[in-house]
């Protein structure tokens, strides 16, 4: 079964713990109803499709390891484990890195970059996509023979970890950020302020961003805007997956020749992008407007009954997924897509977004 099972309603208790200590601290301000609505659902629509999609990502690596693995390791050592976590870390590290760097990866990461606030809930903000390719990356542990049970386990380590850095009610860490990814420093990685652009892609040690130049410290004289210079300028997390994969391919279309579309595809991100274009005005934080629509009561409530249901039709995949065939779990999760998308497109309704009754 799976652990999400029982990681899901840990996530949502350490939001509600953050958005009353925000509260308590006068920070409200951290915690906006749509965004976060849209964060949760958009954690719930990755769910619903990497349930298949880590299986495949297993599955690959898997047969990486059955035909290329070149050493046994012993499971029962915890230093196999520990070393498996560091090189995981730094395969991560690339992966994330090509997500931001590599158009067609970005096109998947993106959705992560796509909230214009930080808090716990834009942490579950993740991709649907990404299980197409990232599997690739961890070549290096499948080469050296690393388990696939290993493998699973120090996977779901690194990404568990990155969960509490999404915060900004824990300020600098000191010599800890030097070593360790913090809530300082992935705030810059989340960060559409010119210092901020392509800086600090760590999973759990920022050691890696040190060692490639890809380091930054947080500014205290800056205020770090959040989110990407093309915003995505939508309450669907549907189309928050899928919009940039489009851009390529209106790109890619309207190219004059092969070494161009591979460029757009293969190239840095460009078009809708967290990159500055040539001729765009510069950055300016001072004059940034975060995305929000009016809402009616009745909206409020919709969003929130979404979610829920949402949540309580997750964990009931968790369990009956052992049962169900391939084509059973891609109706099921298909028609959670349909009813998330709906719900967001339902923001910009004209009668939802009445304010007054
Ligand atoms: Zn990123
Ligand atoms: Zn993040």
């Amino acid at each position: 079964m799976s652990p999400y099972l029982y990681i899901v309603p840990v996530f949502f208790v350490l939001i509600a713990i953050e958005y009353s200590l925000a509260r308590w601290r006068g920070r409200g301000d951290l915690y906006r109803f749509q965004d976060t609505v849209t964060s949760l659902n958009a954690g719930l629509v990755s769910q619903f499709i990497n349930i298949m999609g880590g299986a495949f990502s297993v599955f690959m690596y898997s047969i990486l390891v059955a035909q290329l693995g070149l050493f046994t390791w012993d499971a029962s050592n915890v230093w196999v484990w520990v070393f498996a976590l560091v090189l995981y870390d730094f395969c991560y590290y690339w992966v994330h890195r090509a997500g931001h760097e590599v158009n067609l990866f970005w096109a998947s990461h993106v959705i992560h970059h796509s909230s214009e606030d930080f808090n716990l809930a834009t942490a579950l903000r993740q991709s649907a996509t990404g299980f197409y390719f990232k599997w690739a990356f961890y070549f290096p542990l499948a080469l050296l023979g690393i388990p696939t049970k290993i493998f699973i386990v120090v996977a779901l380590i690194d990404l568990l970890y990155q969960y509490w850095v999404h915060t900004q009610l824990v300020g600098r860490m000191g010599i800890f950020e030097r070593f360790m990814v913090t809530p300082s420093n992935h705030r810059v990685h989340h960060g559409q302020n010119d210092y901020c652009i392509d800086k600090n892609y760590g999973g759990i040690f920022s050691i890696w961003d040190q060692l490639f130049g890809t380091y930054a410290d947080e500014r205290p004289d800056e205020k770090v805007i959040y989110g990407v210079r093309k915003p995505l300028r939508s309450w669907d997390p549907v189309w928050a997956n899928i919009q940039h994969y489009l851009v390529i391919a209106r790109f890619v279309g309207s190219a004059c020749s092969w070494r161009e579309k591979f460029a757009h595809v293969f190239g840095p991100p460009r078009g809708s992008l967290h990159l500055q274009s040539v001729g765009e005005p510069p950055f300016r934080a001072a004059e940034f407007v975060p995305f929000a629509t009016p809402y009616s009561p009745t909206m409020k409530i919709v969003g929130a009954i979404s979610t829920v249901i949402g949540t309580m039709m997750l964990m009931t995949l968790y369990v009956l997924e052992p049962t169900l065939s391939l084509l059973e779990n891609l109706a099921y999760s298909a028609v959670m897509l349909i009813f998330f998308s709906f719900i967001g497109r339902l923001w910009l309704h004209p009668k939802m977004m009445e304010t007054t009754r």
